[in-house]
C-alpha cells in the first residue's frame, strides 16, 4: 500500500532539495507533481484540491526558519497538512460511562466487518475488556458460525440468534443481545451487521433499524481500502443512510494505491479509528495519522531530523523547558522531546552542562540508544495527552492498555514511568542545589 504513492511524493520533494531557494514557480512545478501523485492513487478529486491549495499557499507565504532550508519547509508542510486530511490526532474509541458500550459495525459485504469484530474483541479483551460479539448479519448463509469462529479465536462470547427463536430478525437478536449482556456483565458490545454487495435502501434501513435499537456509543463504517474511488461514494452513502461516528480502513496490507484512506475522513469529517492489515486476528491497530503520513511521505528520518532542528532553534521551548525542569514539572511530553534532541542536537546535554557535578548524568542521556528511544518514543506516544501531562493518573489498566497499544510489555511502560519520575526529582534537586 502506498508504494507508488510514496515514491512520486518523494522524487517531487526531492528535486527541492537541490535548491538554495525556492521561487514560486519551484513551488507551482512541484504542487504540479504531488497534485499527479495523488490523483493517481486514487484520492477522490475535490481532495486532492483543497490539499494542493493548502501547501501552495503555505509555502509561498511561509515564513523564514533559521532552522529549516526551504525544502525541508515545503516538506514539513506536505507532512502536516497530510496529517490534517488523514484526521489530525488519534481518536480513540468512545467508551460509555456506564456499560455496555455498543459498537456497531457497518459496511458492504466483504468490507471486513466480521473479520473486524474478531480484531476488537482480541483487542479489546487485552485491554482488559470482557466484549461479547453479537451476530446481526442474519442474511448472509455462514455468516453467523464465522462471527462464532473468529469469537472462539479471540476467546470471547458470541451471542447468536438460537434456531426457531428470532431468526431472521437482526433488530430482535440485537435487542436481546444488549440485555444479555448486561445481564452477564459484557463491558462492550461489538454487532455485527448484514452487507450487501452493493449500497441498497433496504440494507441501510435494516442498519438503522438495528442502530435505534441498540443506541450505539459508535457505529464504526468499515471499509475496504482496496475498492479506491467506490470507498466515498460508498462512504457517503452510509454517512446519509445509517449515519456513522468513525471510520475502519481494512486492507491496507493490500498493494491498492491507497487513495481511500486519504479520502473518507476528509469526505465524510469522521475520523479513522482503527486500520487492520492482514487476516490474522492481531493485524489490527489503532490508527495515528502522524505515523500514516509519515509512512505515505516516506521519509521518517527526514522528519524527525526536521522536527529536531526546530526544536534544537527554540530559545523560547529550552528556556520552558529549563524552568519547568527546576520547578519539578517536567512532563512526558517534554522529556520525550528532550531525549530525542539529545539524539542528534544535545540540547539537555548542554543545558546540564553548565551545571556542576551534572556530567554523569549527561552521560548516561547520551548513551540512550536509538532502538531504545524508538521504543521509549513508541509508549509515551501511545499515551494519552493528559497522561504525558500528568504521568501520576497513569494506572493499572492504563499502563496495560499504553503496553498493548505500543506494543511494549507493562513491565517495559512502568520501567519508563518510573524511571521519569526519578529523573525528575533529580533534575529539580540539582536545579535547585545549582540555582538555575
Ligand atoms: P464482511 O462481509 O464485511 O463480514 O467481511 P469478512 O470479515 O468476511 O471479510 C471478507 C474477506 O476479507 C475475508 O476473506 C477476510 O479474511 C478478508 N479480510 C478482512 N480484513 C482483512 C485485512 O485487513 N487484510 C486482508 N488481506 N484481508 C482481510
Amino acid at each position: 500500500m502506498f508504494d507508488t504513492l510514496s515514491d512520486r511524493l518523494t522524487a517531487a520533494l526531492q528535486t527541492l532539495t537541490r535548491k538554495g531557494k525556492l521561487s514560486d514557480a519551484d513551488i507551482d512545478a512541484t504542487a504540479r507533481e504531488i497534485r499527479i501523485a495523488l490523483l493517481e492513487a486514487d484520492v477522490a478529486l475535490g481532495v486532492v484540491k483543497t490539499f494542493i491549495a493548502k501547501i501552495k499557499e503555505r509555502a509561498k507565504g511561509a515564513e523564514v526558519s533559521q532552522a529549516l532550508n526551504p525544502a525541508q519547509q515545503v516538506i514539513k508542510i506536505v507532512n502536516e497538512e497530510l496529517v490534517g486530511i488523514l484526521g489530525g490526532e488519534t481518536r480513540r474509541l468512545n467508551l460509555a460511562k456506564t456499560p455496555p458500550t455498543v459498537i456497531m459495525l457497518a459496511g458492504l459485504q466483504g468490507a471486513g466487518k466480521t473479520t473486524l469484530a474478531g480484531k476488537l474483541a482480541l483487542w479489546l479483551k487485552k485491554q482488559g475488556h470482557t466484549p461479547m460479539l453479537v451476530a446481526c448479519d442474519l442474511q448472509r448463509p455462514n455468516a453467523v458460525t464465522q462471527l462464532q469462529v473468529v469469537g472462539e479465536r479471540a476467546g470471547v462470547v458470541t451471542f447468536a440468534p438460537e434456531p426457531g427463536n428470532g431468526v431472521g430478525d437482526p433488530v430482535d437478536v440485537a435487542r436481546r443481545a444488549i440485555a444479555e449482556a448486561k445481564h452477564a456483565q459484557h463491558d462492550v458490545v461489538v454487532v455485527d451487521t448484514a452487507g450487501r454487495l452493493g449500497v441498497d435502501e433496504e440494507l441501510m434501513k435494516q442498519a438503522a433499524d438495528i442502530r435505534d435499537a441498540v443506541e450505539p456509543d459508535e457505529v464504526l463504517f468499515v471499509v475496504d481500502a482496496m475498492i479506491g474511488q467506490d470507498a466515498v461514494t460508498t462512504a457517503q452513502a452510509f454517512q446519509d443512510g445509517v449515519g456513522f461516528s468513525g471510520v475502519v480502513l481494512t486492507k491496507l496490507d493490500g498493494d491498492a494505491r491507497g487513495g481511500a484512506a486519504l479520502s473518507v475522513r476528509e469526505v465524510t469529517g469522521q475520523p479513522i479509528l482503527f486500520a487492520s492489515n492482514g487476516e490474522k486476528l492481531e493485524d489490527f491497530d489503532t490508527f495515528h495519522p502522524d505515523r500514516m503520513a509519515s509512512r505515505i511521505l516516506g521519509m521518517g528520518d527526514v522528519l524527525t531530523l526536521i522536527e529536531q532542528a526546530e526544536q534544537a532553534f527554540d530559545q523560547k521551548q529550552a528556556e520552558k523547558a529549563a524552568e519547568k525542569l527546576s520547578s519539578g514539572q517536567l512532563t512526558l511530553e517534554d522529556f520525550l522531546e528532550q531525549m530525542l534532541a539529545v539524539r542528534k542536537m544535545g540540547p539537555i546535554g548542554n543545558l546540564l552542562g553548565m551545571l556542576p557535578g551534572a556530567g554523569q548524568m549527561k552521560d548516561q542521556l547520551a548513551q540512550v540508544d536509538d532502538k531504545h528511544l524508538d521504543k521509549l518514543q513508541a509508549i509515551i506516544r501511545g499515551m494519552t495527552p493528559a497522561e504525558r501531562e500528568d504521568p501520576k493518573m497513569i494506572n493499572g489498566s492504563r499502563r496495560l492498555r499504553i503496553a498493548n497499544g505500543s506494543g511494549v510489555t507493562v513491565r517495559e511502560v512502568n520501567d519508563l514511568v518510573n524511571r521519569f519520575f526519578e529523573a525528575r526529582k533529580m533534575m529539580a534537586q540539582m536545579a535547585g542545589r545549582f540555582g538555575f
